[in-house]
């Protein structure tokens, strides 16, 4: 079976780039394939945030994501134990939530009904690269293509097979999902419920992230999503265990983390040392690198959708495909600015582990904080070329 471009992976990253491209050109939908190994609506673990850009890279492509089940939040909070920097934006919600079972299915069938063909249950086991097609081997048969999309996440096949001696930077993830109130029933607890919380106290203690706390629905029903993050950017140092700084910051309202099922998944995050590309082969999504400081990857993912689209419409166009730009082309966009950004960010903020550095940081520095997040971290999904 033979496609012009066949996508890996059917997650925010794999279907934003079949979705731009069908925008740039529609006469190729008929030529996209997406191989996605799993059935929608299929579980993938993730807090689910949705930043303005996601909102805004969405909306370019003419989807509501009002469609979906969500719920918003009209503060988030950076803490340093409890304290710290209250963000709200002016007229609208700060942070929207989806569950990404119903997200990516609601994207997939988006997809499809542009004429993009989803193949769901086939894995790919291996991928060979020729001068002139691509190789694809799956569990259910063989297929060929002009170009490969890269869209399997973290730990995916095609990164494994192209670049099998590269370096890893991954961060260390654990979710867990509870009800809305814990057995506190002080004031604190009440009202966090309508608030995000990003909490940094885990940093002093070699853990270079933050736990999270989320307002989610699970089918439906009003739930919190918690969860801890962290870069390993110190690892080399003493830490505790990673559910150690959750399970106190839970227990400050009243969850017992060990009434609780604990979900944990690594996430790759953007070094510019990542490599993007081979001839007829390129990389888009946590298969690249999600934002080191706080593992957002959704709307990066979209993001990168978004330039691999552009990227494959010209090299079929000029039947060239060495994607030897390609780099450039996602460094020297506004993603790239972003990712880079957050990248020099996380060097700074968590190597800078002390106590006092993040109290000044999340407590006292607060004007210094919104400015560099509105210019350098936010932002920048209008200024991403979509048609
Ligand atoms: C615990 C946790 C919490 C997170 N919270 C947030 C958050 O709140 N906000 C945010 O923005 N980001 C968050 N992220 C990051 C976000 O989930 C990822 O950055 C995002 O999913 C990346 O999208 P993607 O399309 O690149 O990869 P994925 O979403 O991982 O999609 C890859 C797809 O490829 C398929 N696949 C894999 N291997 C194969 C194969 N061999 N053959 C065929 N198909 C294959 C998979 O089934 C999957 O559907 C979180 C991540 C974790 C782990």
């Amino acid at each position: 079976m033979d496609y012009d471009v066949l996508i890996i992976g059917g997650g925010p990253s794999g279907l934003s780039t079949a979705l731009h491209l069908q925008k740039i050109a529609p006469h190729l939908a008929s030529r996209i394939l997406i191989l996605e190994k799993e059935h929608y609506p299929r579980f993938k673990l993730c807090a689910g945030g949705l930043t303005l850009d996601a909102e805004i890279l969405l909306e370019r492509l003419g989807l509501d994501v009002n469609e979906v089940p969500n719920v918003t939040a009209d503060n988030i909070h950076f803490d340093f134990a409890g304290k710290g920097l209250n963000i709200r934006m002016r007229g609208q919600h700060a942070l929207r939530v989806i569950r990404r079972n119903e997200f990516d299915h609601w994207l997939a069938k988006k997809a499809e009904s542009r004429g993009i063909e989803i193949r769901e249950g086939v894995t790919v086991k291996n991928i060979i690269t020729h001068p002139d097609k691509v190789f694809v081997e799956t569990d259910q048969g063989a297929f060929e293509a002009q170009v490969v999309v890269g869209a399997d996440g973290s730990n995916g096949i095609t990164r494994r097979c192209i670049f099998p001696k590269a370096s890893i930077y991954t961060a260390r993830v654990l979710e867990i999902i509870t009800p809305l109130h814990g057995t506190l029933a002080s004031a604190e607890a009440k009202h966090k419920n309508e608030h995000a919380y990003f909490e940094f106290s885990p940093v002093p203690e070699n853990i270079a992230g933050y736990v999270w706390d989320f307002p989610t629905q699970v089918n439906g029903e009003a739930m919190r999503c918690w969860g801890i993050y962290d870069t390993n950017l110190l690892a080399s140092e003493k830490r505790p265990q990673l559910k150690t700084p959750l399970a106190e910051e839970m227990a400050r309202f009243g969850f017992d983390l060990n009434n609780y099922e604990i979900k944990g998944h690594p996430i790759r995050w953007f070094s510019p040392e990542n490599q993007m590309s081979v001839p007829r082969v390129l990389f888009v999504g946590d298969a690249v690198g999600a934002d080191p400081i706080f593992g957002e990857g959704i709307s990066i993912a979209l993001g990168y959708g978004a330039i691999a689209a552009r990227e494959i419409s010209e090299s079929l166009q000029r039947n060239e495909f060495s994607f030897r730009r390609y780099k450039h082309r996602v460094v020297g966009s506004a993603l790239g600015q972003t990712l880079i950004a957050r990248w020099i960010i996380a060097y700074i903020v968590y190597p800078l582990k002390w106590r006092w550095f993040q109290i000044l940081l999340w407590r006292f520095l607060k004007p210094i904080v919104i400015l560099i997040a509105w210019g350098f971290v936010l932002n920048w999904g209008r200024r991403i070329p979509t048609s």
